[in-house]
């Protein structure tokens, strides 16, 4: 009979003052793992990795006080839900084939796993991409805000999966290759793509929060998107390289005119020199910050000391000659 190794299944909640939905959110994913431990798909040591990201609230208590197959990560400090997601993450790696990580806020479908270990143990994947379908649970202005964001990324030259939150399957093999990532701003969603390795979407629809509210306000949601572009893209910098260029030739013109009045005799003294200067010194000056800013990139770049190349297979044949 055809049988397949069961997968130790890991699934890393990152949680900020969720206190009024922990349980909810503990109880469906025991059932879930439950289920999927019933039809063999996942072993008996798969287990729910709440991380407290330093909340205000009785997070750690309702934690603490869940039984079953839960581990509490308790971080000392609240450090945003990308850097509590990545200490999750590397604790399970240690232990787990897969690991799932999702929103504590039952967002993301709980029933998607389905879909995303069957990509995994049948297609091979080693990452898994949730992708939300419509969202129409979202406020117009979150949604609008959101898919803005996307495009803007792209433009720049980041790649992001579109429409896809943190809500992932990783293998065991895909977080190792993360972990070479030495970043300090951390934008899981933009590197995770550059790690490359064999890929799947799965879509799905994305509820409303189950309880409480978003811990994500405006201003999170805006220093988040800041940082995702600043971590990915030296483009803004190339733009002002670009605007001192143009400037700089605009002030060829500029001199031309200058001329053309003070041949005229319509100048009063001294105006050409001053209207050529402060257009032709303005334009060296924003070239000569974007020409700064170009190695300011550049060791920016290197400071992160990103894995330079990540080998996916190698095959060598010992036939002997
Ligand atoms: N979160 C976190 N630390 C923070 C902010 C949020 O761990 O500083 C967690 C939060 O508990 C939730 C997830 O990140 O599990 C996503 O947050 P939320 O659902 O509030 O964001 P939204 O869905 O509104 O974008
Ligand atoms: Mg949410």
């Amino acid at each position: 009979m055809y049988c397949m190794k069961e997968t130790i299944l890991y699934v890393v909640v990152p949680c900020y003052n969720e206190e009024a939905c922990l349980k909810e959110t503990s109880r469906l994913l025991k059932n879930k793992l439950a289920s999927l431990v019933k039809t063999g798909v996942i072993s008996k040591n798969s287990k729910i990795v709440f991380v407290d990201d330093g909340s205000k609230d009785a997070t750690w208590k309702i934690i603490e006080g869940l039984d079953g197959p839960i581990v509490g990560v308790k971080l000392a400090h609240n450090r945003g839900h990308q850097n509590a997601l990545l200490a999750g993450l590397m604790y399970a790696k240690e232990r787990a084939d897969a690991i799932i990580s999702m929103d504590a806020d039952l967002q993301d479908d709980i029933e998607a796993m389905d879909k995303f270990l069957q990509k995994f143990r049948e297609e091979n994947c080693e990452i898994v991409y949730g992708v939300r379908s419509e969202r129409k649970t979202d406020t117009a202005f979150k949604r609008n805000t959101a898919l803005a964001f996307y495009k803007i990324m792209r433009k720049l030259g980041a790649e992001t999966v579109y429409n896809h939150a943190d809500y992932r399957l990783m293998s065991k093999r895909a977080l190792d290759e993360l972990s070479g990532y030495q970043e300090v701003n951390l934008f899981l969603r933009g590197i995770i793509p550059t790690i490359g390795l064999k890929t799947a979407e799965v879509k799905y629809v994305r509820n409303e929060r189950f309880a409480g509210e978003s811990k994500y306000p405006l201003k999170k949601m805006m220093g988040f998107a800041w940082d995702g572009i600043t971590s990915f893209s030296v483009k803004p910098i190339r733009i002002i390289l670009a605007v001192g260029i143009i400037v700089s030739v605009i002030s060829l013109l500029v001199l031309l005119y200058a001329l053309i009045v003070n041949m005229l005799g319509q100048a009063v003294s001294g105006w050409t020199f001053i209207i050529c200067s402060i257009w032709l010194l303005g334009g060296i000056q924003m070239f000569s910050i974007g020409l700064i800013g170009e190695y300011v990139g550049k060791i920016y770049a290197e400071t992160k000391r990103r894995p330079r190349y990540i080998i996916e297979k190698i095959v060598e044949r010992n036939k002997p000659l």
